[in-house]
C-alpha cells in the first residue's frame, strides 16, 4: 500500500526499526548521516537502499525540512555507497519514490541505488 507523504513521521516504520537493529538487514554502509542496506526484494543485480538517520517521511519532507548540513551529508553518503559498490564507471540509477504516484511503500525517506546491469527504460511503459 502506498503511503501518504504528508503524514507526520512515525518511527515504527520498518526502516527506522532496521536502523535500531530491531529487524535484521544486510548493512553495506553507515556514517553520521546515513545508513545503507541491501533491498530485501532486489529489482536489479545491485539494489541498495540508502536512508537518512534523521526522521523524514519522504524526499519532499527531507528537502523541505532538513538542515543543509544533513542534506549534504546524505547526498554524499549516497555517492559513497555507489562508489564503494564499483558502480560509477558502468553507471547506475537513483530513485526516490514519493507518495502514491511514486509507489512509496515505506514512510522513511530512502534512495534506491540500482546497478550491476543495463537498467533499461527510465520508467515502465504504460
Ligand atoms: P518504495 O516502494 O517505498 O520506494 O521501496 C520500498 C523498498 O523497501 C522495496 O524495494 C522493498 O523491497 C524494500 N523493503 C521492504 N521491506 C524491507 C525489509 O524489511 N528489509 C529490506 N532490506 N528491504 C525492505
Amino acid at each position: 500500500m502506498p503511503i501518504d507523504p504528508t503524514q507526520p513521521y512515525d518511527d515504527s516504520n520498518i526502516f527506522a526499526r532496521i536502523m535500531r537493529g530491531e529487524i535484521p538487514s544486510t548493512k553495506v554502509y553507515e556514517d553520521e548521516w546515513a545508513f545503507a542496506f541491501e533491498d530485501i526484494n532486489p529489482q536489479a543485480a545491485v539494489h541498495t537502499l540508502v536512508v537518512p538517520k534523521g526522521s523524514y517521511v519522504s524526499w519532499d519532507d527531507f528537502s523541505a525540512r532538513a538542515p543543509d548540513e544533513e542534506i549534504a551529508g546524505f547526498v554524499r553518503a549516497v555517492g559513497a555507497v555507489a562508489r564503494a559498490k564499483g558502480l560509477v564507471e558502468p553507471g547506475y540509477r537513483l530513485l526516490a519514490n514519493v507518495g502514491a504516484h511514486g509507489g512509496q511503500e515505506v514512510a522513511h525517506l530512502h534512495v534506491h541505488i540500482f546497478g550491476g546491469q543495463p537498467l533499461g527504460p527510465m520508467i515502465a511503459r504504460r
